[in-house]
């Protein structure tokens, strides 16, 4: 199978308003197959976030190339960044990010938006993915009147109303507590086997770290373990 994602010889260090050049990444280098669930587990500051980001879209790396679906992505113009993460990647984040003025479904609806999608269907795309994961009912609420748990629920229904390719999500569970953790995971998993989505998840433990298919260990920017996890420990179909 072609490769979905390859990283080649990445490095990314961060310049702006410092005094010297704090050097991140050092000499990447990764394939990610489609229908992976790729964890990626190491130390605070050892460049996973800034990882994610770079194959999101979100920033661009120092030197180096990130390809996905054969297409060199990380030279692309702002705009045609922006519109291969509207519409290839879903995002998902530790504090849920979700807008605090705006009802449930008009967050879900929000990547529709970007994309320039039509209000009314983006309003019904997004209706639908709520009714499909027992959120319905709670369409009409504000980001607040919800349980951290449901927050990121919704978290999940807003980077799945585009029909990505990959999930890129950080620390989706530290902010919850470990039953309403292994609930989020669970959602992951499932989406992972039966919608074949490719998931990359950074996580600090190795308990949900366990959900994926292989995980990758970092430190001081660079990956110095990566391992297929033979058995899931997680079997639920
Ligand atoms: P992790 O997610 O593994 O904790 P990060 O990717 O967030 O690590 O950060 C890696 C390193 O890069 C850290 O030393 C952090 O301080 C630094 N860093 C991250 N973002 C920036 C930035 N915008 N400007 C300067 N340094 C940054
Ligand atoms: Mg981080």
């Amino acid at each position: 199978m072609d490769p979905l994602i390859v990283v080649k010889k990445l490095f990314k260090e961060y310049n702006e308003n410092l005094p010297e050049p704090v050097r991140v990444l050092q000499n990447l280098n990764v394939k990610i197959l489609s229908g992976e669930f790729v964890c990626l587990m190491g130390p605070s500051g050892s460049g996973k976030s800034t990882l994610l980001n770079l194959l999101g879209l979100l920033d661009s790396p120092t030197s180096g190339t990130i390809s996905f679906e054969e297409r060199e992505i990380s030279q692309l113009t702002s705009l045609e960044k922006a519109k291969l993460r509207n519409s290839s990647f879903g995002f998902i984040f530790q504090g849920f990010n979700l807008l605090k003025k705006h009802s449930v479904l008009e967050n879900v609806m929000l990547p529709l938006l970007y994309s320039k999608v039509q209000r009314g269907k983006a309003a019904f795309a997004a209706k639908e993915i709520l009714d499909a994961t027992g959120l319905g009912s709670l369409s009409n609420r504000l980001p607040s009147q919800l349980s951290g748990g449901q927050q990121q629920r919704v978290a999940i229904c807003r980077a799945l109303v585009v029909k990505p390719t990959v999930i890129l999500a950080d620390e989706p569970t530290g902010n919850l507590d470990s039953t309403t953790a292994a609930q989020i995971m669970q959602i992951l998993a499932e989406l992972n086997r039966k919608e074949g989505i490719t998931i990359i998840l950074v996580t600090h433990e190795k308990e949900i770290a366990s959900y994926g298919s292989r995980l990758i260990q970092m430190k001081d920017g660079v990956i110095k373990n990566d391992k297929y996890l033979d058995e899931r420990k997680h079997e639920f179909f």
